[in-house]
């Protein structure tokens, strides 16, 4: 009865699918819902056009130098090491790694965070960000997102089953825009978008594109609403050790009663200039990670061996260095820091106008002033920066991406005329991006 029953159904198989253009064309629908309009991407395309027209990259976020020797050298030994860095480690992250980031992660968060309990070391930040939402986000849930955001988190909460409210980052009213700290949140805009159904909300600092860097009060002001409305907090710190002007990075974990209710998400890519690595990691409470782990050991389960074991070893070193000049924490800022003001000394010399981001690597610059004909059918009905973006990409040979791409449909209107610049590039680089941008200044 059994293997009759299999056979009639798979003869039903057969019989409502067809095969058409290497295509199967099931009788039901094939994709999952989940993926209903998520399948566009800005970094796939973005990237691919990049490549393909051979342009100067100011786009994808990813350093074009090598990583400090001391974490080079770490990964070399790593993989002579002897077979065990070549087989699977501990599933929830390599012992020496969480050991080490558990010493060093302590004193800046003030909590003595458990290596084993507090720590899941994932592929990148984004599986850290995709098992939080996995795991903490259920059907109907609301989680708050701030605008700009980077863009996998409102795909990441709709495959959770959740709701995306957005609350955007709002240029102060008075006076000229000039830095990335202009831009605040309103409290009380803040507070309209908190609803029973509401989870998490979701923050960057420093923030993907705009480089704002939260003030300890207005990450106070997020603490409380979260600790009132009883909410947890995905703090996406990827940038953390990238501050310039004097600007703090401060951990919404470290403020009173937030320890228990944050995840703090971080990336050894970003961290330690190697984004090919993907080691990124999530920090919080062992009661909120352990539902973390779940989703992890039934996903991807560990992360790769070596890259963790030289991750390990740049924990170490930094711990022993922290302060000092020797420091890769204060090192990179520092060479970032003249990155920062080459590009932005660039971009106001042929009449864009920059807002200095006060952390990460990456600067927005407005392009409401400039005249291009963008007159391309290919592109028609795209948003203004897309547009913009491609033509840049297409006629210059410079790639950036658009701001819109980290914004809500319901704002992204609002935002369409700004372009991001990544500057996390050898000076070469953002010379022969500076080339360009004269070249085509004079010629207008
Ligand atoms: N969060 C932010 C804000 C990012 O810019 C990125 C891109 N690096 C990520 C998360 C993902 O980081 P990773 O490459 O470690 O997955
Ligand atoms: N985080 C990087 C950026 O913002 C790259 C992300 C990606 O390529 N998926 O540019």
């Amino acid at each position: 009865m059994g293997i009759f029953r299999t056979l009639t159904s798979n003869l039903t198989v057969i019989r409502l699918s067809s095969v058409r253009n290497n295509k199967i064309i099931m009788a039901r629908r094939l994709h999952a819902s989940r993926t209903d309009g998520v399948d566009k991407n800005v970094w796939v395309e973005f990237t691919k056009l990049a490549a393909d027209y051979k342009a100067v990259n100011l786009g994808q976020g990813f350093p074009d130098f090598s990583p400090p020797k001391f974490v080079q050298d770490a990964f070399c030994n790593a993989v002579s090491g002897g077979f065990q860095m070549h087989q699977y480690t501990r599933a929830f992250g390599h012992p020496p790694l969480v050991k080490n980031m558990a010493k060093f992660f302590s004193r800046i968060v003030g909590h003595e965070i458990d290596p084993f309990e507090d720590i899941l070391v994932t592929v990148g930040a984004y599986q850290a960000l995709f098992s939080a939402f996995q795991a903490l986000i259920d059907e109907g849930d609301e989680v708050i997102i701030v605008e700009p955001f980077f863009d996998c988190y409102q795909p990441m909460v709709k495959m959770a089953g959740g709701k995306a409210v957005y609350v955007p980052l709002r240029p102060k009213a008075d006076g000229a825009i000039l830095s990335s700290g202009d831009w605040v949140l309103n409290p009380k805009e803040l507070e309209s978008k908190i609803t029973p159904s509401t989870k998490a909300i979701v923050i960057n600092t420093p923030n993907n594109p705009l480089g704002k860097v939260y003030k300890t009060e207005e990450l106070q002001m997020i603490a409380d609403l979260c600790i009132k409305h009883d909410m947890l907090c995905i703090s996406d710190e990827v940038y953390e050790w990238l501050t310039y002007d004097g600007a703090k990075h401060v951990k919404i974990a470290s403020l009173p009663g937030m320890w228990e209710r944050t995840i703090t998400v971080g990336s050894g890519g970003k961290t330690f200039s190697a984004t090919g690595w993907k080691v990124g990691w999530a920090i919080g409470a062992g009661h909120i990670i352990k539902h973390m782990k779940t989703i992890h050991q039934n996903t991807v389960y560990h992360c790769a061996t070596a890259a963790q074991e030289a991750v390990a070893q740049g924990f170490e070193r930094e711990y022993e260095v922290f302060g000092t000049p020797e420091s890769y924490f204060l090192q990179l800022p520092a060479m970032l820091y003249h990155k920062r003001n080459k590009l932005a000394a660039c971009l106001q010399s042929v009449g864009l106008q920059p807002i200095m981001p006060e952390g990460g690597y990456f600067m927005i610059a407005d392009i409401s002033s400039v005249k291009v004909d963008l007159n391309d059918k290919r592109t028609e009905g795209e948003s203004y920066d897309f547009r913009f973006v491609k033509w840049l990409t297409k006629e210059k040979g410079l790639a950036t991406i658009p701001v819109s791409a980290f914004y809500s449909p319901e704002h992204s209107k609002e935002f369409d005329k700004y372009i991001r610049f990544c500057f996390v590039k050898e000076d070469s680089t953002l010379d022969a991006a500076g080339d360009i941008l004269r070249k085509w200044s004079q010629a207008q």
